[in-house]
């Protein structure tokens, strides 16, 4: 009951989650704020601290009760100056993220790309179950991953590695990516992508597909709702999510096929649809997997939902400030 506590923060394009969490990996309280995106998002940092400090006020705590802060921001990172060399969403450019909010709150910080801070949330307490060789992709908007190698995170050379969601999956007539590239694996696999791919399918669908009753009916369709339809036996969503698990299995085999992990965990709001989309995903993915790759791996749902970069944050504080181990902020 006396033990220090850890703040996880996950920042994202409409709001901040924040937490403070046991060395156990417990959340204790949990709470979000709305990300403040006026004046290039300089105002941030303060509202982070403002609001870390109103919450202790209110849990009869003061700040000695915290260790540190584990903070997640969209976009290429550098970990060892604590940079967002770039977040679109927020206004961000080289922005020192570590040092303004150091001086803010007076807490030892360390910053991640959120996308990873999601992946090491997962292999602490989530799907991941601990596993330290482990993939972690998200599909939400758009498509995240975060890749972990001998129970570290694989940042690359300029901080872009994982990048999971920019491995080109469509050779040919591919849609153009937020990244400048054309037939990135976002384009297809996430919530957008997905809906996009149903709007092409939609065009040459049977009338009969309920599916295409319903987009005649209100020109809108998600996700979703292709994913329930799928469960109803629609041909035309069985088609598009078809589609869907064959890109992303091929590029998570090939990946695995590299990376040999024990764990591939999907999450993000795609996900939500559970086996209706792991159980054709695992088939593809078998299919392009090296076979003992494809013994020594288990393809999950995440567990943690939006838990899963506060207690990231959180795991950064433990291992990287705690422990004073800068080691595991270096790529492996
Ligand atoms: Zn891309």
């Amino acid at each position: 009951m006396y033990e220090n506590w850890l703040v996880g923060v996950d920042i994202g394009g409409t709001t901040i989650k924040m937490a403070f969490i046991s060395q156990k990996g417990g959340i204790i309280r949990k709470w979000e704020i709305p990300t403040n995106k006026n004046e290039k998002g300089k105002h941030i940092p303060s509202d982070i601290a403002k609001s870390i400090n109103l919450h202790l006020y209110e849990l009869g705590k003061s700040k000695d009760k915290l260790i540190g802060i584990g903070i997640g921001a969209p976009g290429p990172v550098n970990v060892l100056e604590g940079t967002i060399e770039v977040a679109v969403n927020l206004g961000w450019e080289n922005f020192p993220l570590r040092d303004i909010l150091q001086q803010e709150t007076f807490l030892p910080v360390v910053v991640e790309n959120d996308a990873n801070l999601a992946a090491i949330g997962e292999m602490w307490k989530g799907a991941g179950n601990g596993a330290k060789n482990l993939i972690c992709i998200t599909l939400g908007t758009g498509v995240g991953g975060g890749i972990i190698v001998n129970g570290k995170l694989v940042h690359g050379e300029n901080g872009a590695g994982g990048e999971i969601g920019h491995i080109t999956s469509k050779l040919k007539d591919g849609l153009l990516c937020n990244c400048g590239k054309k037939g990135c694996l976002e384009t297809i696999a996430s919530a957008t992508g997905i809906v996009s791919l149903a709007l092409e399918e939609l065009a040459y669908a049977e009338e009969s597909s309920k599916l295409k009753k319903y987009y005649n009916k209100y020109q809108i369709v998600t996700s979703k709702q292709i994913f329930d339809a799928v469960k109803a036996a629609d041909k035309t969503a069985i088609r598009i999510i078809d589609q869907v698990t064959f890109h992303l299995g091929f590029a998570l085999a090939n990946l695995a096929n590299s990376l040999n992990p024990q764990k591939i965990v999907i999450g993000g709001g795609v996900s939500n649809a559970g086996d209706t989309l792991l159980i054709p995903l695992k088939e593809q993915f078998a299919q392009f997997a090296f076979p003992r790759v494809s013994e020594g791996v288990e393809l999950v749902i995440a567990t943690l939902g939006n838990d899963a970069g506060v207690i990231g944050g959180a795991w950064l504080v433990k291992e990287v400030l705690m422990n004073k181990s800068k080691g595991n902020l270096v790529s492996v």
